[in-house]
Order: structure tokens, then C-alpha cells, then sequence
């Protein structure tokens, strides 16, 4: 019997498990491999593997220094924006650290203390309540087994099945469909490039270089228009005068766009962490530092005992409801096109690029 089954080994799961590892009987399982070698690119998560900001400072407050073979040429200090239906664009200050997300998922799973038990390749199928807390039933390569633990974290991401199951009746958060594709790189662009077009998507698309690929990318709402609708920003990307080399490899995955509303920390015995429990900026896209933050809350609310871990979680995540609300008004503002174009014409915040 474990005390405390986390599912989903990303920022959220890596981070929890390093944190409380050495004061719990701990079972860390994610369906993901992890092999960061060559010979398997794209064995990640699709991400733009950006660290802004906010993460930045949840990896100071972690006492983290991120190691260099984690970082992707070029870093980056520039935010483009442009909107291709109205033909605008400014540049914005902000600097990102630029990843390779693989190798920044390896590096957090590298951090988890020696005594916490690592299953990778292991997928939750279900979960179902026993007497003393939970039965899990797993799928380790094409073994099926069995773990009990007292507690279940849920850090399953967008899709998180820990959620699905134990909420079944209350819809999850607004999601999205990202696209993304890794085509071949011909020229220098060392900005991070947010795109608006509200016939392609009412959220946003992206360019992010790294190293000699460049990422184009979409959060598109799911069905069987996305495609066409990825098709036709890298039509519109084409017009607008980027130049698309080929493609080497396409990828995707949900994202989740919450209201404040939407998110759940969990209930009896369980705990939602990260993308799972609705945690991430709907205004970005942004998740890290709210899988660092949601993570350090959860650590700390089981520092003492279990017992009533659930009401000290939801009480320490206040500040971090209160950000999504403020991203939710935030985004109302960006994603509106007269009041961004307002904003852009007004050259409000941008910089000037000196072109030589
Ligand atoms: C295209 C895209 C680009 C993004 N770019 C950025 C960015 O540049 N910067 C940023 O800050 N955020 C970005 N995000 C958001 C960010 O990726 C997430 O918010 C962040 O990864 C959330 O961390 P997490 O640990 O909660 O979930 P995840 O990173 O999604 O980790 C969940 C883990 O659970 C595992 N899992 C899922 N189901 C099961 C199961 N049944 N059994 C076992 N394991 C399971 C998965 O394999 C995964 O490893 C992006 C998201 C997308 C989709």
C-alpha cells in the first residue's frame, strides 16, 4: 500500500513528487516513456517549451537552476504580435527561456528523490474507492497490474482521467486542439510570434524558433475543422510573408482554457494538480507556473499529516484562482479584435526594433 499514487509525471507530478518523496510512501506512474534519445524525437509533450516569467520565478522560489543542455537556440526577448486580419503588428519586451521540453521534463523526473517508486510507460486505466483509499488499475507496456494507496493525485494534464472519473457530471474546462509543426528553419526570427485571426481560432496561434526548426503552431477549437483551419494560418502565415520550410514532424494535444469557475482541486482522498485540475493562464496558455504552483501548495498542504490535506490545498490556492481570474478579464481584452486593435495602434507597452 502506497500512501500517495501521483499520476502523470509533467511539471505538476515531477515537481510534487520532489517535494514530498522523502516524507511519503510514494507511486509516481506516467504512460510517457521519457526517452530523451536521439532516436526518439517527439516522444515529449507537444509544447512551445517557453519558461516565462512567472515560471521563472516558481523555479527561484523552488531553488532550481535549470542545466544547459535544457535550453533551445535562440533564447528570446521579443514577443511579436500580429494580427493577420487586420494587418497590424508590434513587438513587446518579455524574455522567455527557451527549452526543449523533453529534456526539461527528463530534468524534473531526474530530481525526484531515489525513494519514490518511477513507473513510466505506465498509463492509469480507471481507478475505483476501497476501505482504506484507492485500487488503481495500470497498464505497464501491455502488463496489467494492480496499486493501492491511501491518496490519488491527479497530474494527468488536459485529459486528465483522474478528473473525468471522479467528477463525471461537471463539464470540463473550455478545451482546445494545439497543432503543431516543426518545419525546417531558413532564416533568423528570434522572436516569439503570437498570431490573431479570429477566422482561424478565438484564441491564438504562435511561431516559435528552436534551433534550426521553427515551430508554427495553433490552439484551435477540436473537430473536424481544425485541420483545415491549421492549413489555412500557414496560408495566411505564407501571405503574410513567412517563409515555411518543410515540415519534419506534426504534433498535437488538448490544452485547456478555464474560467475560474472551472477549476477543481479535488475531493475525498484526491487531489487535482496542474492542467488537470483547470491550472494555466487562459490568456497564454502559460502552465508551468501554475504546475509549480499548484504542486508547492499541495506539498505544503500535506506537510503536516493527510488528514484534511483537501481544505488546506483549496485554502492555499486562493491567490492562484484569483490570477485565473484576472487572466480570464485579461484575455477578454486581448481576444477581443477592436479593443487589441485599439490597444496596438496605441503602441501601448511595445518597443521599436532597430533594424540595421
Ligand atoms: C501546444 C502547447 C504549447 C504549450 N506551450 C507552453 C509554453 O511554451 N509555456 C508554458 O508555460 N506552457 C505551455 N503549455 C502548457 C503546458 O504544457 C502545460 O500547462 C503544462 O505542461 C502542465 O503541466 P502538468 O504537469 O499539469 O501536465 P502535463 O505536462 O500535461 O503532464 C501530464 C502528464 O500526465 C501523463 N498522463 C496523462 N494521462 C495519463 C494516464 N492515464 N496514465 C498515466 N499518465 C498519464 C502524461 O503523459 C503527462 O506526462 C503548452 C501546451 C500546449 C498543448
Amino acid at each position: 500500500m502506497y500512501d500517495i499514487v501521483i499520476v502523470g509525471a509533467g511539471p505538476a507530478g515531477a515537481t510534487l513528487a520532489r517535494l514530498i518523496g522523502r516524507r511519503y510512501r510514494v507511486l509516481l506512474v506516467d504512460k510517457r516513456p521519457f526517452d530523451t534519445s536521439p532516436a526518439h524525437p517527439g516522444a515529449g509533450k507537444c509544447c512551445g517549451g517557453l519558461l516565462a516569467p512567472d515560471a521563472q520565478r516558481m523555479l527561484s522560489t523552488l531553488g532550481l537552476g535549470l542545466p544547459k543542455d535544457v535550453l533551445e537556440e535562440p533564447q528570446l526577448f521579443v514577443v511579436k504580435a500580429v494580427d493577420l486580419r487586420q494587418g497590424l503588428e508590434r513587438y513587446y519586451q518579455r524574455h522567455y527561456i527557451n527549452m526543449d521540453r523533453q529534456k526539461f521534463d527528463a530534468w524534473l523526473l531526474s530530481l525526484v528523490p531515489a525513494g519514490v517508486e518511477v513507473r513510466t510507460n505506465c498509463r492509469l486505466v480507471s481507478w475505483t474507492r476501497e476501505r482504506e483509499g484507492f485500487a488503481l488499475t495500470l497498464m505497464h507496456g501491455n502488463r496489467s497490474q494492480s496499486a493501492h494507496a491511501r491518496l490519488l493525485v491527479g497530474a494527468d494534464g488536459a485529459n486528465s482521467r483522474v478528473r473525468r472519473q471522479l467528477f463525471p457530471q461537471k463539464p470540463l474546462p473550455l478545451r482546445y486542439i494545439a497543432i503543431q509543426e516543426w518545419v525546417e528553419r531558413d532564416h533568423d526570427l528570434p522572436y516569439f510570434t503570437s498570431l490573431f485571426d479570429r477566422e482561424i481560432t478565438d484564441y491564438y496561434g504562435w511561431t516559435i524558433p528552436k534551433a534550426d526548426h521553427l515551430l508554427i503552431g495553433a490552439a484551435l477549437h477540436p473537430g473536424r475543422q481544425a485541420v483545415a483551419r491549421f492549413a489555412l494560418l500557414k496560408e495566411r502565415l505564407r501571405r503574410y510573408g513567412f517563409t515555411c520550410g518543410r515540415t519534419v514532424r506534426r504534433e498535437s494535444a488538448f490544452i485547456v482554457r478555464p474560467t475560474a469557475r472551472d477549476v477543481r482541486t479535488g475531493a475525498n482522498g484526491i487531489a487535482l494538480l496542474g492542467e488537470a485540475a483547470g491550472w494555466i493562464s487562459p490568456s497564454s496558455a502559460e502552465g508551468f507556473s501554475y504546475a509549480f504552483r499548484s504542486a508547492l501548495a499541495l506539498a505544503e498542504a500535506l506537510h503536516e499529516t493527510p488528514s484534511g490535506f483537501e481544505r488546506r490545498y483549496h485554502e492555499k490556492t486562493r491567490r492562484l484562482w484569483g490570477n485565473i481570474l484576472l487572466k480570464s478579464w485579461k484575455s477578454r481584452v486581448m481576444f477581443n479584435p477592436a479593443l487589441r486593435r485599439a490597444i496596438m495602434k496605441s503602441g501601448l507597452e511595445s518597443v521599436r526594433i532597430a533594424v540595421p
